[in-house]
């Protein structure tokens, strides 16, 4: 059973056997191992990609394994790859990269993809392996020993500065090991999801830190409804000052690092022409009117496709597009949103649900409200600015009058004057002073426009 964040509680069904890969990931992070044990999300990042590939060479030469006493019997060195073992006694699974033996003791290694610890009280500059792997390789031993062969030492070998680290299997590390065990198994079974790490170097090495948002979380459970909403930056303010945080008070703790883009290179694709048909071939979208083709969009390129109006997409389509995360918006011609499809997105089930809870708070839902207004407003605003050969000084004033009004606004229900004139104001600049060089562009782009 896990009880959730608030409380509420579940029955979640593991598996009884723990990987050492897995305990690996509870000292690096507890938060990170509920995500992947407990909770089953897992997400690529470039260190996980080399090391998958990396692993998969390994596991293509899949070698055998002498009994215990063959082993202890001979003196010749022996080298095998890829074995996998399990431990009755600790429900413990471990794969083993290499396993070398001779004089009857067998040495686990295993290959890591960075470089080493520098440096202890006693040596600074010696090599080191981190405390996760220390532990792996404490599970491989440990699940050696059970299997009844003699492992007093294992080897990480860092690839990063092609180093070998001996680790000592001595009675310390198998204590720590079995503690880490212990304390991941009640942490399985019962939850909730840990706290995230506070200001950590870990994070940004994490594959995980664009679902679990480490800081941003932190900085949402702090939120406090008397607080006054932040302040509006605009395009090209420069921000407060870098110490001004310590300034006002404001901690390490509280500042949200830029761990993730704040915007990846992935662009919305909006079709408006209507009787477009959108279908695919490969990872590649096939944008048809009547059987013409008249645009390919890669899948891997588009974060959003918006239909508008009738536009027919093929089942094929919304497939791909769900497995790839792509959500597909539904418009009415005029653009009035109708819904959304998107695939299962199980990604941090927590923060969606803190979101819905939040939804039921009429202060945030307010504050909410008037930043999305403010902020569709300023954006209107600003395209004006851009696209305008002469921006109309009325229009801008008007903009930025209803902006200031909305970021004031007493009511979550928009009163009808913020429903529709900001459109109207910026539609009546662009429609008199459009140049024609971007009229010419906006109409090649009419039938399938990707921003
Ligand atoms: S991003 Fe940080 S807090 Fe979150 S799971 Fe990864 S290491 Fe843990």
């Amino acid at each position: 059973m896990i009880a959730g964040n608030r409380g509420t509680e579940r029955t979640v069904e593991l598996p009884d056997y723990l990987p050492a890969r897995m305990l690996n990931e509870f000292v690096y992070c507890p938060r990170l191992f509920f995500y992947e044990w407990v909770e089953g999300v897992f997400a690529h990042n470039q260190e996980t990609i080399e090391g998958a590939i990396r692993h998969r060479k390994l596991d293509a030469r899949e070698g055998s394994l002498p009994s215990a006493d063959e082993l202890a019997a001979s003196e010749s060195f022996f080298h095998t790859r890829s074995i996998q073992l399990s431990s009755e006694t600790h429900r413990l699974i471990a794969k083993l990269d290499v396993l070398e033996a001779a004089d009857g003791l067998v040495t686990p290694v295993d290959y890591k993809r960075g470089s080493p610890r520098l440096g202890d009280a006693t040596d600074k500059s010696a090599p080191l392996a981190w405390d996760p792997d220390r532990v792996q390789l404490a599970v491989q031993a440990l699940v050696l020993r059970d299997n009844g062969y003699r492992c007093e030492e294992a080897i990480v070998y860092y690839s990063a500065t092609k180093q070998r680290v001996r680790v000592p299997i001595d009675d310390a590390l198998v204590r720590e090991t079995l503690d880490a065990l212990e304390a991941a198994r009640a942490l399985a079974s019962s939850g909730p999801i840990p706290a995230t790490l506070v200001d950590s170097p870990k994070c940004p090495k994490c594959s995980l830190v664009g679902i679990c948002l480490p800081d941003e979380t932190r900085s949402c459970g702090r939120w406090d409804e008397r607080a006054p909403a932040h302040t509006q930056r605009y395009l090209f303010d420069p921000g407060p000052p870098p110490d001004a945080a310590l300034a006002t008070g404001e901690s390490a703790d509280d500042r949200v690092r830029r761990l993730v883009p704040a915007r990846d290179d992935l662009r919305p694709l909006y079709l408006n022409t209507q009787g477009l048909h959108v279908g695919k071939s490969g990872n590649v979208l096939k944008i048809k009117e009547k059987d013409k083709l008249v645009q390919e969009v890669r899948i891997n390129d588009v974060c959003q496709v918006n239909l508008f109006g009738g536009i027919q997409i093929s089942t094929q389509a919304v497939q791909t597009l769900c497995e790839n995360e792509v959500p597909i918006a539904y418009f009415s011609q005029g653009g009035w949103f109708y819904g959304i499809t998107h695939g299962l997105g199980v990604k941090n089930v927590y923060l969606r649900r803190d979101q819905f809870a939040w939804a039921d708070i009429p202060s945030f839902c307010l504050r909410l409200a008037r930043a999305l207004v403010a902020g569709k407003i300023r954006n209107q605003r600003t395209l004006l600015q851009r696209n305008h050969v002469e921006p109309p000084a009325a229009a801008l004033a008007q903009l930025k009058c209803m902006q200031q009004d909305s970021e004031r606004a007493g009511s979550s229900s928009m009163s009808p004057p913020f429903q529709r004139p900001p459109v109207e104001v910026h539609a009546a600049g662009l429609g008199t002073r459009r140049s024609p060089r971007r009229t010419a562009r906006h109409r090649r782009q009419r039938g399938a426009d990707l921003f």
